[in-house]
């Protein structure tokens, strides 16, 4: 494949690539998967999915995919880790080492308990839309420390769960998964892609809790 410039890749190793992809689409941003280190070339930057961190650490370092990324982010590429690939990408792991430690967070991985104590909410996040917007939390981390050079997007009582620093976003649960298109606007934005800046909480009509399921009834 060759190299789209301006595009955003997601990383197609394990877990929520397909669900980014689209909402890059529903977006109008150039997207495609990234399962090999040359798919890296000319991205402006690079969604590191949820699935399982454990499995997409050990895929990573398979696959060669660490030190390109780590190399790519050195050259300009902006990343974005979801629940998963915000563990990836913190500076300390609660109880285990860091993985790529590229971003200035503490997170608690499972800190809200087993895959049973997943949950939706709503929330504003003031910088990334004006209304708020939903949130699906599978089984996700907290944040529970943000150093001095990183500025918390979405912060409850104890944790926050949206962050960014200069290069790098982080969100403890999946925009992917909402009909919200609000942070990946935000996340083109940060790419330095042009689109429209939400003014409200970016909701796609067309998506249905079913769109990101393929689920297609038999007749
Ligand atoms: N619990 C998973 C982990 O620790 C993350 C879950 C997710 O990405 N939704 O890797």
């Amino acid at each position: 494949m060759s190299p789209t410039v301006g595009a955003i890749g997601v990383l197609d190793l394990q877990g929520g690539v397909q669900e980014h992809l689209d909402h890059l689409q529903r977006t109008g941003v150039a997207a495609r998967p990234v399962k090999h280190a040359a798919e890296l070339a000319g991205l402006a930057g690079l969604i590191i999915p949820g699935g399982e961190s454990t499995c997409l650490a050990r895929l990573l370092t398979i696959f060669g995919l660490r030190a390109a990324i780590e190399q790519a982010y050195g050259e300009g590429l902006k990343l974005w880790g979801t629940c998963a690939g915000a563990i990836l990408l913190a500076r300390e792991n609660v109880g285990e080492a860091p993985f790529f430690g590229l971003i200035d967070i503490t997170v608690n991985r499972n800190a809200f308990g087993s895959q049973l104590d997943s949950f939706q909410c709503e929330a504003l996040a003031p910088a990334v839309a004006r209304e708020p917007i939903p949130l699906t939390f599978i089984r996700a981390p907290k944040i529970v420390r943000i150093g001095s050079d990183v500025q918390a997007l979405l912060q409850t009582d104890d944790y926050v769960a949206a962050a960014e620093d200069t290069r790098i976003l982080v969100t403890v649960f999946h925009p992917e998964l909402t009909p919200s298109l609000a942070f990946h606007r935000y996340f083109a934005r940060k790419c330095g892609l042009s689109v429209a800046e939400a003014d409200d909480a970016g909701l796609d009509p067309g998506w249905t809790p079913l769109s990101w399921t393929r689920f297609t009834p038999h007749a």
